[in-house]
């Protein structure tokens, strides 16, 4: 038999989570970003079921947009980066990539560029996120300049991102919104802010194409419990099964370092997923885990291909006993508090040792 280690991607979640995020904003378009493999869950399977559901696709780098034209996905796709040297230009021309234009080597290499076809562009404006795009006064020029190149489609628009929109209320995400409308005062082009923290909590971002992922995943963005998460649906169980078990006396530790003793008789149960799975070795001692639908607590250091687990707890524990790592009933979230970082972290690093299994 083979290792009982994999990643149940639940499809109809995922297109349940769609329809969510649709619902929030049914003006606006739909970009699914399915960038970084479909944040760990198999970006072609991504696309190809949220083919009904999504108006184009976003990805971080033309090589990610071409494994979803090589499967056969015809959907608009947007280089959200834009391209990182001018021959990208032919390929996105030829495939319908969009691309973002950010800087100013990126309009210069568009001006040089003699495709016939023309390409869809999204101008990123800089409101305060400080990552890409251009100044908020530079939007009039920038806008007038690519209008006039001949490879450039019309309907450019103008997207910006938001560094604090999974915070309620803050005033930087205020002062974005704030900047973008006055860069776009009097425009017509349509716009792009959502990303899942901003669809979901700020409803004057709700306009233009909103840029979804976390959420389609079934990810809450934010640190606070919200209404609108709760009805979000886990796409992602990664689950194992007990390997072994062990009964420890009190003083005994176990794993690499040492760093977990028993403070009374301890059942261990060892799983077969470690760090090379994806498994942060940065979780700690008492990280959830859910055995045979029991919550028990993770003991010792995460190894490279193996975890151990106090299942004293656990009724009727044995070897081949299910493990779910985070799923339906143990957020990713709340497994990444545990380890120091975001469920988005969690859930693209589950590496391609681990097989991905579809239910549609
Ligand atoms: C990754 C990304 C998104 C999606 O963000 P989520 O929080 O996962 O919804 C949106 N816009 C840009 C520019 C991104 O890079």
């Amino acid at each position: 038999m083979s290792r009982p280690t994999r990643a149940l991607v639940d499809l109809a979640a995922l297109r349940h989570n769609a329809q969510l995020a649709r619902s929030l904003a049914p003006a606006a378009r739909l970009l699914a970003v399915v960038k970084s493999d479909g944040y760990g869950h198999g970006a072609v399977e991504v696309a190809r079921a949220l083919h009904a559901h999504a108006d184009a696709l976003g990805v971080a780098c033309i090589e990610e947009a071409q494994v979803l034209r090589a499967a056969g996905l015809r959907a608009p796709v947007l280089l959200m980066e834009g391209v990182f040297e001018p021959a990208e230009l032919a390929i996105a021309a030829r495939e319908n990539f969009w691309l973002v234009v950010e800087n100013t080597r990126q309009i210069e290499w568009l001006e040089r560029t003699r495709s016939s076809v023309p390409i869809g562009v999204w101008i990123k404006i800089d409101t305060g996120m400080s990552r890409l795009g251009f100044a908020p006064r530079e939007l009039g020029a920038v806008r007038a300049r690519l209008a006039a190149i001949p490879s450039v489609a019309p309907g450019i628009v103008v997207a910006t991102h938001l560094a604090c929109a999974d915070e309620p209320d803050h005033a930087l995400t205020r002062a974005q919104l704030e900047r973008l409308a006055q860069a776009t005062a009097g425009s017509d082009a349509q716009l792009s802010i959502a990303n899942s923290p901003a669809l979901l909590a700020w409803p004057p971002a709700r306009t233009g194409w909103s840029r979804v992922g976390y959420m389609l995943y079934g990810g809450s963005p934010f640190a606070h419990t919200d209404p609108l998460t709760a009805g979000l649906q886990p796409v992602m169980t990664l689950e194992s099964v007990i390997l072994s078990l062990r009964d420890l006396a009190p003083g005994d530790s176990a794993g690499y370092g040492a760093t977990w003793t028993a403070h009374r008789p301890t059942r261990l149960a060892t799983v077969p997923i470690g760090y090379s799975d994806g498994y942060p070795r940065s979780a700690a001692n008492g990280t959830p885990v859910l055995v045979g639908g029991h919550r028990a607590t993770l003991a010792g250091r995460v190894s490279m291909d193996m975890l151990m687990v106090d299942v004293s707890e656990v009724p009727d524990v044995h070897p081949g006993m299910p493990v779910q790592l985070w799923g339906p009933q143990l957020g990713v979230d709340t497994v990444a508090a545990h380890c120091g970082t975001i469920g988005y972290e969690l859930m693209v690093r589950v590496s391609p040792r681990v097989p991905r299994v579809y239910r549609s």
